[in-house]
């Protein structure tokens, strides 16, 4: 059983929204803090100079007025992006993301559903640039527990893995993970299983921004928690923020390739959709992969619509 959690709300500018599954913030026992927080340009409830400075200790980053933080909240930001984060574990990645020099997300998926908030919503947070360098300007980021091509021994070129990390159990793939990283899991003796397998062969391959992602699936635990958050994103901005990802019209799928209207378009969308590296000094960015699946996210929108009217 996982360990008892009362809190099951986000945060933004001090306001709270119930999602219905559990989320450890920032300020909670067993939470991670935002490495390196910074302030949006498009916001004025902070002192400026936090906008893209080096970090200050965490406490001192306060929102001088919520109300008014929230209204310009709601003008600055218009997308949630998703991202794998290419580790073991959310705590893996908060790992990473501490030593890096400036990153951080405001959310991490662990592998259990357990979601983790880094720090208030109205905080900026270094995740993708996107191609116009604007990108973290305008969204929310969460960072999905998966080793997306490094689970493969044949690509593993940052953890050198041996073998590949999933393996079958009859008919289910299972993750292989090592001891220490699964005692940092929420729920104790936990298995990650995808949530779907391709055919024989387990993983998942397209091609994304030029690259083919060879990837197994995010779990079943993962997505339950992920459209909850997608929701509960979208009643926290009363409705500004559309509950919609990218699609094409001819083919009735989502495009995984960096979008034409990347910058302007309102919803949920993958960091590869962002950022295909275009702009000097910016990578190309292939996630949530090629094992995401957006048809699952679409359709639970359609039902939350249904029900809602
Ligand atoms: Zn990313």
């Amino acid at each position: 059983m996982p360990k008892p959690i009362a809190n099951q709300c986000i945060v933004a500018c001090g306001r709270t929204v119930d999602i219905g599954t559990p989320v450890v913030l920032w300020n909670q026992p067993g939470g991670y803090r935002c490495p390196h927080p910074r302030g949006r340009s498009g916001c004025h409830q902070h002192d400026p100079e936090w906008n893209d400075a080096p970090t200050h200790p965490f406490d001192t980053y306060q929102i001088a007025n919520t109300e008014h933080a929230l209204e310009e909240l709601k003008q600055a930001v218009h997308q949630l992006i998703l991202h794998y984060d290419v580790c073991y574990t959310s705590h893996h990645c908060h790992d990473v993301l501490q030593q890096s020099a400036a990153m951080g997300s405001h959310f991490y998926l662990d592998l259990d559903g357990t979601l983790y908030q880094t720090c208030d919503l109205y905080w900026k947070t270094n995740t993708a640039p996107a191609d116009d360098g604007k990108g973290n300007e305008r969204s929310i980021h969460v960072e999905m527990a998966n080793l997306s091509w490094q689970a493969r021994a044949e690509e593993s070129d940052l953890y050198h893995a041996k073998q590949d990390l999933y393996v079958r159990h009859g008919k289910r793939w299972r993750l292989q993970l090592p001891d220490a990283y699964r005692n940092t899991l929420r729920t104790p003796g936990f298995h990650a299983h995808p949530a779907r397998a391709h055919g024989e062969r387990g993983y998942f391959s397209r091609r994304i921004n030029g690259r083919i992602v060879r990837m197994w699936d995010f779990t079943e635990e993962q997505y339950q928690a992920l459209i909850r958050l997608c929701i509960g994103v979208h009643e926290l901005f009363d409705g500004h923020f559309p509950l919609k990802v990218p699609l094409d019209k001819n083919t009735g799928r989502t495009p995984l390739d960096r979008l034409r209207n990347f910058a302007s378009f309102r919803g949920i969308l993958g960091h590869a959709h962002v950022q295909a590296g275009t702009a000097p000094g910016v990578k190309c960015k292939y996630d949530p992969g090629s094992a995401f699946d957006w048809g699952r996210l679409r359709r639970a929108f359609e039902a939350y619509r249904r029900n809602a009217s």
